[in-house]
């Protein structure tokens, strides 16, 4: 079974900017049919990263897409989140609004069922910046505020970083530039923030826009300056154009609106292409102030219709009705049941702080003697208990058959939950008088106390016909899950370990006979037959 690690060479190849490379390496990697769920969704992700890198934009869509084709029932929720979000994010990105806020909707429904605060934010931000495209800054600044309340209990620095520079553009917008600047001051101090060429890049970038705003064009020059050394050091390029568009309307505030004129005009040929209408808008907008700047109304009028035709657009991709409207009430559903997943697992902490003071020692104990996956008793509990053990009893030596194919066709996650289940139904079905172990890996033992041939055989038959009956078909579609059983009763003479061991001769013969049997090992000769 392949594990993450085969990813490894993915990385470095990543790592050594060997891009056409790894690209390579991680398609190979997610078309191998063994990958786990989990290993493909990484795998998936990786490439979305390496065709990001590659400028690949357009095949960065389908492929998350198929990766969230690739759902199973097995999938893990945080893995589905993850990828959910990311979906959401491209389609945002490729300009479809509509399908990108069906996603967010889907990611704060999700959220809020699991508690995840992280991504409860991250469909709360995906909203708030499609109301911030169409110029509904209020609107959006709602959701940012919603956003930022829940930032104390989210432990993603990155999105809580993303989530302040939204914030600051909404408020810059509404002009309300003294709030902005102190979301700003805040976010300089951040860790996250300084140690990130990009985040380093848009606080300086935001500073320019507010000096601007302000008047001081020669700070906000200065901040520029300071953005534009870190766009060398291979920032992308959506920030890379907000910073020449920053610049453009400072050379246009500065009373040099033919130099604005020329770089604007550059950058507009330099995106055209790239599905961002709200770029180009942007451009547009300060060409129109531009043109005005130096008395060519003609062609500012010119550059305001066509920012007006580019708004007509964004705003007929986006559903705006929706957005407040429906978007806002399921959230704030969506917030409410979280609000009660995060009280209700913060008050399962503290009760389990409380309880784990308590019986502390006790715990001890019983984690020492029991198996953390099934939670039946252990070999060290089964240690203990043979050299104390008096009297007649029986041993159940229990094997699931062919379980190696569990773990390969359904992954090793739906294995550990089938011996769960396995280890449940067992203990379901024996006498309270009885104890079952966790032999080995697919491997129980079933202790019986006094007992006679016969009730060993039926309880053993019981059993067998019990897991062979049970319903696996939500976790093994298609797959009946069996076990084969040796049984052996004590003689009085004989050690503990002779019984297993005549028991796990039976077992084998459980095996050869073709499985899904008990057989039974009458006494000691039987045993020299066997092995
Ligand atoms: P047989 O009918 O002969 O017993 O076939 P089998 O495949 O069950 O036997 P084999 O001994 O070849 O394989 C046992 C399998 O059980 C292989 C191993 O990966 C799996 N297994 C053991 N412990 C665990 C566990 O804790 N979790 C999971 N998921 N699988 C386990
Ligand atoms: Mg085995
Ligand atoms: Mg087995």
């Amino acid at each position: 079974m392949k594990s993450a690690s085969h990813l490894r060479p993915v990385h470095q190849e990543v790592q050594e900017q060997q891009a056409n490379r790894a690209l390579f390496l991680c398609r190979q990697f997610i078309d191998d049919k063994d990958q786990r769920d989990r290993e493909k969704l990484r795998g998936e992700f990786l490439l979305s990263e390496i065709l990001t890198d590659l400028g690949e934009d357009e095949e960065i869509l389908p492929a998350v897409e198929y990766g969230c084709c690739s759902f199973s029932v097995n999938t893990h929720s945080v893995d589905k989140l993850q990828i959910l979000a990311e979906l959401s994010n491209r389609r945002h990105d490729a300009g479809l609004y509509q399908e990108a806020a069906e996603g967010w909707l889907k990611v704060g429904a999700y959220s809020a069922e699991l508690g995840d605060v992280n991504y409860f934010v991250q469909a709360l931000l995906g909203i708030g910046r499609q109301l911030q495209i169409i110029g509904d800054h209020c609107g959006a600044l709602k959701y940012f505020y919603k956003a930022k309340s829940l930032t104390q209990s989210m432990s993603s620095a990155v999105v809580r970083a993303r989530l302040s520079f939204h914030l600051i553009a909404s408020c810059i917008s509404v002009h309300k530039l003294d709030k902005a600047q102190i979301y700003l001051d805040a976010c300089k101090h951040d860790e996250v923030v300084s140690g990130t060429a990009e985040f380093k890049a848009l606080t300086h970038l935001y500073q320019a826009i507010i000096q601007r705003k302000k008047g001081n064009i020669r700070e906000a020059l200065a901040a520029i300056r300071l953005a534009k050394e870190l766009v060398t050091k291979g920032l992308e390029n959506g920030v890379r154009n907000l910073i020449q568009l920053e610049l453009g309307w400072c050379f246009i505030a500065s009373d040099n609106a033919q130099k604005g004129i020329r770089l604007l005009g550059m950058l507009l040929v330099n995106s055209a292409g790239n599905s961002s209408f709200l770029l180009e808008l942007n451009i547009h907008e300060a060409l129109s102030d531009a043109y005005a700047g130096i008395d060519d109304f003609d062609k500012a009028l010119e550059c305001e219709q066509k920012a007006h035709q580019l708004h007509l657009l964004l705003i007929n991709k986006i559903s705006v009705g929706n957005l407040n409207c429906n978007c806002s009430q399921k959230l704030e559903r969506m917030e409410r049941l979280l609000t009660i997943q995060c009280t209700q697992q913060e008050n399962m902490h503290l009760k389990q702080k409380v309880e784990g003071h308590f019986s502390l020692v006790e715990r001890l104990q019983q984690d020492a003697f029991t198996d953390p996956l099934t939670q039946v008793f252990n070999r060290r509990w089964l240690d203990a208990e043979l050299q104390n053990r008096t009297g007649i009893y029986a041993a159940l030596l229990i094997d699931a058959d062919y379980f190696k194919t569990v773990n390969d066709n359904f992954s090793h996650q739906v294995g550990d939950l089938a011996l769960k289940r396995l280890a449940s139904l067992l203990l379901q079905e024996v006498r309270k008088i009885d104890s079952v172990i966790r032999y080995g890996g697919e491997e129980f033992l079933v202790l019986l106390t006094e007992t006679s041939v016969l009730k060993v055989s039926l309880l053993a038959e019981r059993l067998r016909d019990c897991i062979e009956s049970a319903d696996w078909m939500d976790l093994l579609p298609g797959r009946p899950l069996t076990i084969s059983i040796g049984g052996a009763v004590k003689s009085i003479d004989e050690s503990g370990d002779m019984l297993l061991k005549r028991a796990d001769s039976a077992l084998y013969q459980a095996k050869e006979q073709g499985r899904n049997l008990f057989c039974f090992n009458e006494g000691p000769a039987d045993c020299d037959i066997l092995s």
